[in-house]
């Protein structure tokens, strides 16, 4: 019974366009996912969509919206490391 079903969501600022952004993390989520595993993305205002997370160039992309975003690589590894110790 210890299944985890919530995403973490850890809220950063994003210093290109100084808004605050959240990190999202799945379930489950993993620092480098193997393809068809949940990914951590961010998630940024304005748009419904979760951005891609670029983890080893501390940047995110959003395809929906063309948000292009920095966040430290090595903080997101640290938080999605310990969600998924959780
Ligand atoms: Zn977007």
């Amino acid at each position: 019974m210890k299944d985890i079903v919530t995403e973490v969501r850890a809220a950063f600022t994003d210093p290109v366009s100084d808004e605050e952004c959240e990190l999202v993390i799945p379930p489950g989520g993993r620092v480098y996912p193997r393809p068809g595993e949940a990914k951590a993305g961010v998630a940024h205002p304005g748009c419904p969509a979760i951005a891609d997370l670029a983890i080893g160039l501390d940047a995110f992309w959003c395809p929906k919206c063309g948000w292009n975003g920095r966040i430290s690589g090595a903080w997101a590894g640290d938080m999605i490391a310990g969600a998924g110790e959780a």
